[in-house]
């Protein structure tokens, strides 16, 4: 047949032996064009290069061995459509059988006198070594590494192997994507020796060499597209405010800013001077004081006339900060409101009227507050809190709103710096590294459940005192039998360890109304002690409370549970957060002394990461970034710090990508963020 080059963009169909039906199949493997098809990675490999001996094999395990034919023996048929063919084989010392099932072509395949190797579960009965339907490779192959391709129903490791080899073949050009200064600087291979190693390594050495190659293009591409997202917003006009003065907002305060706090706050204010939009991401740690930060940005927008929204994920907070801001900015004479979907519609009727009409100048709110039927008189600042959840796609999409509105993210995950770069990587950064003055640490403690009865001893005592209690268990329902279920549990706990006293229950599959109902019950101290899911882990403020019990403490990460015990700690009180767990294993102790041990979210971060990797952050996808092929947060995170120095030079030399070098980057890139909807 004579070889037609392909190029990226055929279909696959052009590849023999891929029909319009086999087409279909490689279409559910997300496969449709020559270039998916090298996109297609191995999920692993199998490595033949260090065979074993047959003493020295694993039993019941894969095995590598490299073996020659000593004896065929007579196929046997046992019954009817089913042959068995065996072979004896030795390694030079140990002798094993080879069972092969129904494969006359496999059996006749191999020869007396020949070398091969196995791939196979080995099984020992007595002396006697077996495997059965092992993959079988000549001895003299020299592609001792085969790729293993995820695959789905109707198409088999070979036909994959074969359709990517002849696809490999045929391509005269493999277009390199990455400059050449860039490849050079970073010590990255070409990238046709890249796809064809990926695919079928020559050793573990270019195999290595491969991957690197390739995940450096991912992380490079994706932290080009951040950059470009960031140098795009710089570019746009946003408002300049020409006034500032932060005195009266400072005096009317009940306590003093922490210098972080007004660190943060100035470089908030010198950004929306400048007259470029503003794109920052306030982290601070749970009870850092970041709402005081958002609420001086507000204050200073309204002396320019401007508007600011304020988004909170959940009606609670919502109803917290407003609560909150009205404190802080109504004696400054800068009136707020509260926008929820939850209220009745004439009263969103009249507040979305006083908003447009500039009678509102902070707005308070969930998702509602950005329906287009809401529109403001002039829009100068949103604020999103606790906004990782959103992803680039939804900030860039957020920006619309208004003419290039100032933005500031509030953040309370404390995430590590590399991979904050990573998710904010289109955004400057402000960081509350300090908690006000005089906060007493929460004490911590690590308990097994069969000191249930005791801790219950001491919640009541708090709680006579005054004092009120939270408590959080992991499920709703019963779901798993071993997980706490907050339904029952509130209810057993109510008739029994806290029989007389006010408790409540909160969880996520309440409407807000109801929501609201309990938390405004528990902010007037009516209810002594919440029982609760993980609704209340974000933001949630009540002074008062200063227990924290969280049963099934091993269910959470050690950011969750970070995040949840800074709900106390925030009064005059000292707090305690107990952390409940039936099964003591190792793990689960020694993450509970790091709790007792540790009190900053930072520091908590990174032990989370150190011991879980940031799969839990990067695997939930929550982060909203684009999906990776090859690169791993959890292990590439060096290539990734040499792509975003590379991605950052290259974004300074040619800030739109207009190069005709930089050709196949910018539609890399734009291929990764979703078409480019964003850039
Ligand atoms: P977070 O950063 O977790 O959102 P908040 O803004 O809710 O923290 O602040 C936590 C509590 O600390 C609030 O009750 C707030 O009024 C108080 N607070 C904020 N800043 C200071 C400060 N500088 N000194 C004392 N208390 C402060
Ligand atoms: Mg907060």
């Amino acid at each position: 047949m004579p070889a037609v080059p392909l190029s990226h963009n055929d279909p696959i169909t052009k590849i023999s032996k891929i029909g319009a039906k086999r087409a279909e199949l490689y279409k559910k493997l997300g496969v449709v064009t020559v270039g998916d098809l090298l996109e297609l990675f191995p999920r692993s490999y199998i490595d033949y290069t260090t065979p074993t001996a047959i003493k020295d094999a694993v039993p019941d395990e894969m095995n590598v061995l490299l073996v020659t034919v000593t004896r065929k023996l007579m196929p046997a048929r046992i019954r009817k459509g089913m042959t068995v063919y065996k072979l004896v084989v030795t390694d030079g010392e140990s002798d094993m059988t080879v069972v092969i099932y129904n494969s006359q072509y496999m059996f006749d395949r191999m020869s007396v006198g020949e070398d091969y190797r196995l791939y196979g579960k080995i099984t020992f009965s007595g002396r006697k070594a077996e495997m059965s339907s092992p993959l079988i490779l000549k001895g003299d192959s020299d592609e001792l590494i085969q790729p293993v391709y995820p695959l789905t129903e109707g198409l088999s490791q070979a036909m994959l192997r074969l359709s990517v080899r002849e696809a490999l073949e045929r391509m005269s050009d493999i277009s390199d994507t990455l400059p050449q200064d860039i490849k050079q600087q970073n010590g990255l291979c070409a990238s046709r020796y890249a796809y064809e190693n990926i695919h079928f390594p020559k050793d573990n050495h270019a195999l290595e060499i491969a991957r690197e190659r390739l995940i450096f293009e991912e992380l490079f591409m994706l932290t080009l597209g951040m950059q470009l997202i960031k140098r795009r917003s710089r570019k746009q006009n946003g408002y300049a405010l020409k006034y500032a003065s932060l005195r009266p907002y400072l005096d009317s305060l009940p306590f003093e800013l922490t210098s972080a706090q007004l660190r943060s706050i100035n470089e908030c204010i010198s950004d929306m001077k400048s007259g470029c939009p503003m794109n920052r991401l306030l982290q601070g740690d749970v009870g850092s004081g970041k709402t005081a930060v958002a609420a001086a940005c507000a204050y200073v927008l309204s002396q320019n006339g401007l508007q600011t929204a304020l988004m909170a994920p959940t009606e609670i907070l919502a109803n917290q900060h407003y609560k909150t801001l009205c404190g802080f900015l109504n004696p400054l004479g800068v009136s707020v409101c509260l926008l929820t979907g939850s209220l009745p519609q004439k009263d969103k009727e009249s507040i979305r009227n006083e908003i447009e009409s500039g009678r509102f100048m902070v707005a308070v709110g969930t998702h509602a507050l950005f329906q287009d039927s809401v529109s403001f008189r002039k829009l100068g600042l949103v604020i999103t809190d606790e906004q990782h959840r959103f992803g680039v796609n939804q900030r860039a999409r957020l920006a619309g709103k208004g003419s290039n509105p100032h933005r500031l993210i509030m953040s309370a995950t404390p995430i590590p710096r590399t991979l904050a770069l990573m998710v904010f990587g289109d955004l400057d950064i402000s960081l509350i590294d300090e908690l006000p003055k005089g906060r007493m640490t929460i004490k911590t403690y690590g308990i097994s459940g069969k000191r249930r009865e005791s801790m219950f001893g001491f919640v009541r005592k708090e709680l006579d005192s005054g004092r009120q209690a939270y408590i959080v268990c992991p499920a709703i329902e019963n779901s798993e039998s071993d997980l706490r279920a907050v339904k029952k549990y509130a209810e057993q706990v109510s008739e029994s360890y806290l029989k007389g006293y006010k408790v409540g229950l909160l969880h996520g599959k309440m409407s807000a109304a109801e929501k609201d109902g309990i938390m405004s019950r528990f902010e007037s101290g009516e209810i002594q002690a919440l029982c609760a899911t993980t609704v209340v882990e974000v933001g949630v403020d009540v002074p008062n409370a200063t227990v924290m019990v969280i049963e099934n403490a091993e269910r959470f990460g050690l950011s969750q549970l970070h995040q949840l015990r800074g709900r106390v700690g925030r009064g005059k009180w000292q707090s305690y957060c107990v952390l409940v767990s039936d099964s003591m294993s190792d793990e689960c102790r020694h993450r509970m002394e790091i709790m007792a041990k540790e009190s900053s979210g930072f520091r908590i971060s990174e032990e989370d990461l150190r011991l879980r990797g940031p799969g839990e952050f990067f695997g939930s996808r929550q982060h909203g970034l684009p999906k990776m092929k090859l690169a791993d947060m959890a292990t590439d995170i060096a290539v990734l710090q040499k792509a975003q120095l590379s991605a950052e030079r290259l974004v300074k030399s040619d800030p739109t990508l207009s190069k005709p070098e930089h050709r196949f980057l910018l539609q890399g890139v734009m291929e990764l963020f979703d078409k480019g909807n964003d850039l």
